[in-house]
């Protein structure tokens, strides 16, 4: 008789490393369709129509054939955009990839990561899997503002990562402050730009990506998830010096950005003032959201991303199910440092209008 399935699973789970069976996954925010979802961060509308167009015009070579596995016209199109050669750029599949990228071409067992906390978890989880410790220095909490820690260049880390604008904060921390940190720390400072452009959208300089040839231990990452609305096709872009980027195509996936998303990424890319008045919609809506919450009582440490960190006190996890009751998903955890907060991402204004009609009725 054959051992049952269950039993033989059960076996080979134990040929796993044990640091991954010992490990927390990352838990993403939950993807649902018939909601109002401000619990992810994602632009509330959709892709340019250029980038659009450009799903019709993909032919059957292109599908039937493998990627460009460097994203020549991508990388072209991005060093146009950013003032950067395209040897200064490699394309991921999200910025995730980019952040793994990172981890598996410069972290060996044994090396660290600081970043100032709390910040995105991914973080954390990619540090576990490349058996490297992370190192949490708590944000200096000063009135609406996060700024970093004045011990974070001093942990004896390999990598040091700021998420700026930081995510669940949506704090921004300066440009002078940045480049002065990377001045300081031992290693590699990658600085996280996931929500630069909501920071940007006042015409203030706030990335990094212009002081790249200044400080060749930095990295910078862009995605399209947040302010491109094409996080479903998952692309994001690193920019460091040129040698770091040869060196880490070397530990990429092959083909890790599909022919569709190249495509897409380029023509949003070229397609750059639909790009700033999506960005400008998103921050007008931030700060209508923001009037709106402030006559509940509500506050949050200002913000240069597309979401708010709000203080909810005792009443967060509450708020947090009656909204899911009510079909309107945001952001709780259910961690020390944030138990008492709700991130809630901007929405469209019919969106913000249903989260306030709920959050009186939760009041
Ligand atoms: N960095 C930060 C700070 C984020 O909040 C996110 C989105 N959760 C990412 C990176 C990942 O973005 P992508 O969709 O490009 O993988």
């Amino acid at each position: 008789m054959p051992e049952p399935i269950p039993s033989r699973a059960a076996a080979a789970v134990r040929h796993l490393r044990p640091d991954v069976i010992a490990m927390a996954p990352y838990t993403p925010g939950e993807q649902a369709n018939d909601c109002i979802k401000l619990n992810t961060n994602e632009c509330p509308w959709p892709p340019s129509a250029a980038v659009k167009a450009v799903l019709a015009t993909i032919v059957d070579d292109q599908l039937r054939q493998y990627p460009d596995p460097v994203a020549v016209r991508l990388r072209q199109a991005a060093a146009a955009a950013f003032g950067v050669t395209a040897d200064q750029v490699l394309a991921g599949n999200g910025s995730d990839d980019c952040l793994t990228i990172i981890y598996r071409g410069f972290l060996v067992p044994g090396d660290r990561v600081a970043c100032p906390w709390p910040t995105y978890g991914l973080y954390e989880t990619l540090a576990a899997l490349q058996g490297v410790e992370l190192v949490p220095v708590d944000f200096r909490l000063d009135g609406a503002q996060w700024r970093l820690p004045e011990a974070l260049p001093r942990q004896a880390a390999k990598l040091v990562i700021v998420a700026n604008p930081n995510n669940p904060s949506g704090t921004v921390t300066s440009v002078d402050d940045l480049r002065r940190l990377a001045d300081r720390v031992e290693g590699v400072l990658v600085v996280d730009e996931a929500y630069i452009d909501f920071a940007e959208a006042d015409g203030r300089g706030a990335s990094l990506i212009p002081f790249l040839d200044q400080h060749p231990n930095l990295i910078v990452l862009r995605t399209f998830s947040k302010s491109y609305s094409l996080a479903g096709a998952r692309l994001g872009l690193l920019f460091a010096q040129a040698p770091i980027v040869a060196n880490l195509a070397k530990v990429k996936d092959s083909y890790n950005v599909n022919v569709i998303t190249q495509a897409l990424g380029t023509a949003a890319l070229i397609d750059r003032q639909t790009h700033l008045d999506q960005v400008r919609r998103v921050v007008l809506e931030r700060a209508r959201l923001e009037r709106e919450l402030t006559t509940l009582g509500w506050h949050w440490p200002e913000s240069g991303a597309n979401f708010l960190l709000c203080e909810v006190g005792d009443a967060a996890e509450r708020i947090y199910l009656g909204l899911k009751e009510r079909g309107i998903l945001v952001r709780w955890w259910n961690k020390p440092a944030l138990r008492s907060k709700l991130r809630i991402s901007i929405g469209r204004p019919e969106d913000s209008d249903r989260l306030l009609a709920a959050l009186r009725e939760l009041a």
